[in-house]
């Protein structure tokens, strides 16, 4: 049998076609392959085997004709599949089977995708290296010893590994896109309203975006075509025409100003990193887009930004999950005692971290001085966007400033954790969409990943810039040896 698990969606979705390849015949690739890597990877949160059997069988029999029928996806941790396991790798909620489908799950379903089990991801989304799951740390395909990123690090590796065709993750701060450049992928964060946030259990609300992880451009494009648009169970999410995605599947560039933001050329960034993204920048100069130095001004001030406005969301979110409704339920006998206790029990040190900095910035007396300035100084980043946009059509940096870091290396230093998300946060700050594309590997053959940033809803124009960059950027894709 053909081992589709290599494949791409585009590609097995053609052999689907030409040779009618069963969903039970993929079912089993799928299998094969996980009890090949999966214990080296630990990319599953919760995989379960009769039901992708089920499934597989139900798709076959209704001769499901959906977009992307029988393309097996794995579904980030924490979000809301009905009847399954969904605990953002968090003992709180431990055995907690959500009551219903999110949208994107919905739609996914509608498209006709095998749904191929619930990825690891750091606890509660809070993580850029997929060691805070309570199901023990992701580990990179690439290098056993090293993090997938996070905190959809296990949707990136699952998809690296070839696990799975694709995966679905969420980005808050960037954790759809850094672990897609770690792991050697393709992650797309979309503009804040664009895809509904309706059963993802919520982190930061006015950040949280979906997004697809996936092996090249083209199938970002087939994923995020069908879960993008207007849902009117996201109050936030926005009614505005989707386009066809795959139109944008083009290779041109010429004409496209592109701008280099000189606050994120600096000191600090990995030799490689700076050296693979200054290739990429000559590749596309030669295929004809301009480019112009631009300035971000208050780039520096973004993480700190993120970490007040992400943690106050979060305190706030968490507020729910104390023992009543959902998961984990201490048994002492007082009430208090019991919130008490199951919140002690349930979450992991990184999640009561953020609970306690996010309540501190929110109380009286200190709302002003952290809440209230760092939504001011949120203004100020998406001000710079705003002008940047005034003389480029898309920006360009590095995904991260280094590659895979090992397993260990950042946990006593959360400052350090926090600071590897500091290319990606600023977008998620002004509600724009950015997508990472693979763009080499390091002399130590870990992956870099190179980021494009657009306007609001201008999706279509990052999809081009990315396809043109990857179809002609000429490097072969080292398959993780495991
Ligand atoms: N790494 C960032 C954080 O820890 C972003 C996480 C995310 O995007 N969910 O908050």
């Amino acid at each position: 049998m053909q081992d589709f698990c290599t494949y791409t969606a585009r590609q097995l979705r053609q052999a689907i076609e030409k040779d009618s390849v069963k969903a039970a015949d993929i079912a089993s690739c799928l299998l094969a392959r996980r009890n090949a890597v999966d214990k080296k990877v630990n990319g599953f949160a919760h995989f379960d085997k009769k039901l992708l059997l089920e499934r597989a069988e139900a798709l076959d029999a209704n001769e499901s004709k959906g977009p992307l029928s029988k393309i097996p996806i794995a579904i980030k941790d924490n979000i809301c599949v009905k009847d399954e396991l969904t605990t953002c790798s968090s003992k709180i909620l431990d055995g907690f089977k959500a009551p219903y489908d999110a949208t994107v799950v919905t739609r996914l379903k509608q498209a006709g995708t095998l749904l191929a089990g619930k990825s690891n991801m750091d606890e509660f989304a809070f993580g850029s290296s997929c060691e805070t799951s309570c199901y023990g740390p992701t580990r990179n395909p690439y290098d056993l010893d090293r993090i997938p990123g996070g905190s959809s690090g296990g949707s990136a590796a699952l998809v690296a590994a070839d696990e799975v065709i694709a995966a679905i993750g969420s980005d808050t701060g960037g954790s759809v896109r850094q672990p897609a450049a770690l792991c050697g992928v393709v992650g797309f964060k979309p503009t804040y309203g664009r895809v509904s946030r309706y059963g993802l259990i919520a982190f930061g609300s006015s950040l949280d975006q979906i997004g697809p992880i996936t092996k090249d451009v083209t199938d970002c494009a087939l994923l995020l075509k069908i879960i993008a648009g207007y849902d009117p169970m996201d109050s936030t999410s926005i009614d505005t025409d989707v386009p066809d995605y795959t139109t944008s599947l083009v290779k041109d560039v010429k004409g496209l100003k592109i701008g280099l933001p000189k606050e994120y050329f600096i000191e600090g960034l990995d030799k490689d990193v700076k050296e693979k993204v200054d290739q990429a920048v000559d590749l596309l100069k030669g295929l004809g887009a301009e480019f112009r130095e631009i300035s971000l001004p208050h780039t520096d001030y973004a993480v700190s930004v993120y970490y007040i406005v992400a943690c106050s969301e979060a305190s706030s979110n968490l507020a729910r999950f104390d023992g009543v409704q959902y998961g984990l339920r201490s048994k002492k006998p007082s009430l208090l005692d019991m919130y008490k206790e199951t919140r002690r029990e349930g979450f992991g040190m990184e999640a009561k971290r953020r609970i306690i900095l996010g309540t501190y910035a929110l109380s009286s007396g200190y709302y002003d001085a952290y809440y209230l300035k760092a939504q001011k100084a949120r203004t100020l980043i998406k001000q710079d966007f705003d002008e940047a946009f005034k003389s480029c059509d898309i920006i360009l940096t590095p995904t991260t400033p280094t590659p895979a870091f090992k397993i260990g290396e950042k946990t006593k230093e959360p400052l350090k954790m926090y600071l590897s998300d500091i290319f990606t946060i600023p977008a998620n700050l002004a509600g724009i969409p950015g997508i990472s594309v693979p763009c080499g590997y390091s002399k130590g053959g870990l992956p870099i990943g190179l980021q494009f940033i657009a306007r609001p809803f201008d999706e279509a124009g990052l999809i081009r810039a990315a396809y043109t960059y990857e179809q002609n950027a000429g490097f072969e894709r080292i398959r993780p040896e495991l």
